[in-house]
């Protein structure tokens, strides 16, 4: 599932385009996207694109959001999630479709914007701006941790005391945004916390580790260009190398790189834990620094 740096590096692919045509037209398939609270078909409205010109494209944690400009009237925008394995690409309006297109945004200069989703757990919807900006989910996300003011201090306030085990807590939107399994399991290794430590009991210093380590590790994801394992690709169809850099996350049972014991791997809730034994050893009942 793409996570904060592969969303980046799409947003920067898509900034690369400079689309600024206006939309001509708009097609999209039979088949549902992401649902649940701000996603539905009628909340979609893509429709309602056409002759708006495109602008700028910002990201919010996991979220893609592209303006869209028309005379006189207030900013709009594109809310766009990739879901688990959906990506976009620009291309000119004559190359052969992909299977599992679902979204195609015609612009007046013969380009396309198309969102292609294999299993569909990715959502768009066109608004607003300051709707989008001002409901779920952009408005329920929790700090961007590439952010100048992202710290140990403030992701222990967004915690607020939790007793939820620290790898649930950093995978919450609500509490940073961004953040999936694979870079929440590198950042624990990083930081040297096992990844079921109780959150409510860390102590500072470990939330200022782990802040900096999730810190590193979105920054060297994006040094490599994203995480590629099945689908993930930027606009323009290039894929990522971190996959390669991965400490811990898909590698339960090789030798850990730094001191050589076996990665421990185990299923926690629906999802794959992974941990260097010897570096996060368990901790039980009390305060951990
Ligand atoms: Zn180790």
């Amino acid at each position: 599932m793409p996570e904060l740096p592969e969303v980046e590096m799409v947003r920067r692919s898509l900034r690369r385009f400079r689309l600024r045509a206006p939309v001509t037209r708009v097609w999209r398939s039979r088949l549902a996207l992401r649902t649940g609270e701000a996603w539905s078909r009628s909340k979609e409205r893509v429709q309602r694109l056409k002759g708006w010109r495109p602008g700028e494209v910002d990201r919010r944690g996991k979220y893609l959001m592209m303006r869209f400009h028309r005379e006189e009237m207030a900013e709009s925008c594109l809310l766009l999630h990739l879901g688990m394995s959906g990506h976009v690409e620009v291309c000119h309006a004559n190359e052969a479709l992909e299977d599992h297109t679902h979204l195609r945004i015609f612009f007046d200069d013969d380009r396309e914007l198309r969102f292609v989703d294999p299993r569909r757990f990715g959502g768009v919807r066109f608004d607003a701006r300051g709707r989008i900006e001002g409901s779920h989910p952009i408005s329920s996300l929790g700090p961007e941790p590439l952010d100048r003011g992202f710290t140990g201090l403030l992701l222990a306030a967004q915690a607020k005391g939790s007793r939820r085990v620290i790898r649930d807590v950093l995978l919450d939107q609500r509490v940073v945004a961004g953040l999936g399994n694979i870079y929440v399991l590198e950042a624990l290794y990083e930081a040297g916390i096992h990844p079921a430590t109780k959150a409510s009991r860390l102590r500072a210093s470990a939330w200022e580790r782990i802040a900096t380590a999730s810190t590193g590790a979105l920054r060297r994801g994006i040094e490599n260009k994203g995480t590629t394992l099945q689908d993930y690709r930027d606009a323009s169809g290039a894929t990522g190398t971190h996959q390669h850099a991965l400490r811990v996350y898909g590698r339960g049972g090789d030798a850990c790189d730094r001191c050589g014991a076996t990665l421990d791997a185990w299923m926690m809730g629906n999802r794959t834990a992974v941990r260097c034994p010897a570096e996060q050893p368990v901790v039980r009942g009390r305060w951990v620094s």
